[in-house]
């Protein structure tokens, strides 16, 4: 490239040139792919699952251990055990793995020679890890330690004992097994053992390791529907951390501890023995866990993902535990994000009317479908109305303020004279302009490219519900009602679809 400037006694010192500047431009431009994705990616989601439950905490096991000389093993069913078993397995620095009751799984089996374990702590009686078990494990010349106690919650006493002096820990109903799964990885780090109560008294094996411990502070889960109030009192300087359900417990646990959500473990929150082995994994890689209901992700885990802006997941279970679904939502940027819908006018208020629409249905037709569509898809809607409801344009940017909203997208249809048509999206200078240009510009042509409409471009304007909003906002004019070509596209219903979906892609766009 430079050898018309060069003289040919300078070919050799051309050609060093070049090598250099290749070496420069391929190692920018290498720079560059690696630099696109970080800054333009959708968040990761990675799952850990194995064929069965036994499979997956040796999974668990293989992202956190290469080799462990110590491992804790636990029945498959006993998750009571198991959740006694993982404070004291992360003391041990011991992977926590399951076991069929007569017979040592053969994940299990496997897993304890790969990582040349030496000893093994059983934890629970006989009719959850067997005798027969027991030998197996012995054969493999494994030396092995059982703590076991009269029932579940002398278990977890005697396991409290076996661990080192603390002056706090954790009290949660014997009976809910969902509940104390968020707080393992900080009752792990710090040393915490967890004991167990039903739901009214204070049985005197769990009574008795408080004592012998000298634990002074309580950390008691769950609702007066899991521990009254009445043994809540008993117990010594107790704090409560409950929640309207499962999901809900583990979020708050999460949110009050303020554990590490860097990389966010995930699992269903009826899966105890997925959730368990994501909770000593978690525990080990000092990070959170929270619960999900495994078809779609729960409302309470959503909302907590949006606000601490949670990007990076380790689901722990199979398809069958958290679907593919729920991993998709997680993938997405917006995910938790609170979206404000406003459809415009409504009920006395028409708006534009021509070629057989009124404005009004439109909009919430469109509407409705992107609520449909961010909901799918993991993000927060919530719509200014969802029904023929008139609104001032006062009530509506209240709405959006009083819902702490993280984007207000407003939909409206133009009208004008008979040969006006296209899409337009307005946003204002007022509050948040570079974001609300940044949405706009999201927004356009994919509304442009779903109907197929002359692009009017993006444009600035104070209408009121963008003007006053706070967040990042826009406004949508989908097309004129007033043209006979563009009033046949806001009739389609799948062309109305198509926009819903490419502002819902538009609103990901924007998180990405
Ligand atoms: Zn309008």
């Amino acid at each position: 490239m430079f050898s018309f400037l060069l003289p040919n006694d300078l070919k050799y010192l051309e050609g060093k040139i070049l090598r250099s500047l290749l070496k420069v431009l391929t190692f920018s431009f290498l720079g560059l792919i690696l630099f696109i994705p970080s800054a333009l990616a959708d968040n990761t989601a990675n799952r850990i699952a194995g064929k069965n439950r036994y499979d997956t905490a040796v999974q668990a096991s293989k992202k956190g251990w290469s080799t462990a000389s110590t491992a804790v093993i636990v029945g498959g069913g006993a998750y009571a055990d198991a959740i006694s078993a993982a404070p004291f397995a992360y003391q041990k620095n011991a992977p926590l793995l399951l076991t069929n009751a007569n017979n040592l799984s053969s994940e299990t089996k496997s897993r304890l020679k790969e990582l040349k374990t030496k000893t093994v702590y059983i934890i629970g009686g006989t009719s959850t890890v067997s005798y027969t078990v027991e030998n197996q494990i012995k054969s493999l010349g494994i030396t092995v330690k059982r703590i076991v106690g009269k029932n579940r919650y002398d278990t977890a006493a005697k396991v409290a004992k076996s661990m080192p002096s603390t002056s706090k820990a954790i009290v949660a109903n014997g009976f809910l097994y969902a509940e104390p799964i968020a707080i393992i990885p900080y009752a792990a780090k710090n040393g915490y053992p967890i004991l167990f109560t039903n739901n009214s008294t204070l049985n005197s094996y769990t009574a008795d390791a408080l004592k012998s411990k000298g634990i002074k502070q309580t950390y008691v889960i769950g609702g007066n529907g899991s521990i009254n109030s009445t043994l809540y009192k008993r117990l010594p300087s107790p704090i409560r951390i409950g929640g309207v359900n499962r999901y809900d417990i583990s979020v708050n646990i999460a949110k009050k501890l303020t554990l590490n959500t860097s990389n966010t473990y995930v699992s269903n929150g009826y899966s105890y023995a997925d959730s368990i082995a994501g909770a000593a994994l978690a525990a080990k890689q000092n990070k959170a866990i929270i619960l999900t209901n495994g078809e779609n992700l729960s409302k309470e885990p959503r909302a907590f993902i949006g606000n601490k802006n949670i990007k990076n997941f380790s689901v722990v279970g199979g398809t069958s535990s958290v679907t593919s679904k729920v991993m998709t939502q997680l993938k997405n940027p917006a995910v938790g994000k609170t979206i404000f819908i406003d459809p415009g006018h409504g009920d006395q208020d028409p708006g534009a009317i021509g070629n057989g629409l009124q404005e009004k249905d439109v909009n919430l037709d469109i509407a409705k479908r992107l609520n449909s569509k961010l909901n799918s898809a993991g993000a927060i809607p919530v719509m200014s109305r969802s029904n023929d409801t008139f609104y001032s344009l006062e009530e509506r940017v209240k709405k959006g303020a009083n819902a702490n909203v993280d984007l207000f997208i407003s939909i409206h249809a133009n009208s004008y004279t008979s040969s006006s048509q296209g899409t337009e999206t307005y946003y204002d200078k007022t509050y948040q302009s570079a974001n609300s240009q940044r949405l706009a510009e999201l927004v356009q042509p994919r509304v442009v490219s779903a109907f197929g409409t002359r692009d009017r471009g993006v444009k600035t304007a104070g209408f009121y519900v963008i003007k006053y909003s706070k967040m990042p906002s826009v406004l949508i004019e989908t097309a004129f009602i007033t043209n006979s070509s563009d009033a046949s596209k806001l009739k389609s219903v799948t062309l109305k679809d198509k926009a819903a979906k490419g502002i819902n892609d538009a609103v990901s766009a924007y998180y990405r």
